[in-house]
């Protein structure tokens, strides 16, 4: 079921994880304010106190979405004119250009492609998932059992 993880799973270990034990559970409470970064340039994906994100619609007309930087208040502010319940074709980091999205990893809520984002937590990023369809709110963090961050109500809404 889960064996199709991305490529970049080794090296965001590795990055993230060596000189950090957590052997405490960690709930990301809602409302907790997501420090975002790109897995490729490590570079913030803060702008405008919003989380910035280059973005292809599905028309492959190219803009510029910008998420809601707290944990489940979700909201996107765009340019791009995204049809409810539509995948936009592509997201991307605006200070390198790099792909975020995740390989073939689809959304748990239906076949949606997802992107992954850095988000920095106390003193460790750890990689943050969401879909790519618009007004679909389904993401996650994906940590094996050792580093038990757990986002709060993360299923329920
Ligand atoms: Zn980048
Ligand atoms: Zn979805």
């Amino acid at each position: 079921m889960d064996n199709e993880k991305p490529n970049q799973k080794d090296s965001w270990e590795k990055i993230v994880w060596d000189e950090h034990n957590f052997n405490n559970r960690t709930v990301l409470k809602s409302g907790s304010y997501l420090n975002c970064y790109c897995p490729y340039c490590s570079l913030s994906l803060m702008k405008n106190n919003g989380i910035h994100l280059e973005t292809l619609s599905a028309d492959d007309e190219p803009g510029w979405v910008e998420l809601c930087p707290y944990l489940n208040a979700f909201e996107r502010k765009s340019n791009l004119k995204l049809a409810e319940g539509e995948e936009v074709h592509d997201i991307r980091c605006w200070q390198c250009h790099t792909s975020l999205r995740a390989g073939d990893r689809k959304c748990d809520r239906g076949d949606s492609h997802v992107a992954c984002i850095m988000v920095g937590i106390s003193s460790v990023r750890v990689p943050f998932y969401f879909c790519m369809r618009t007004g679909c709110t389904w993401h996650t963090i994906d940590l094996n059992d050792e580093h038990k961050i757990l986002l709060d109500d993360s299923m329920e809404w």
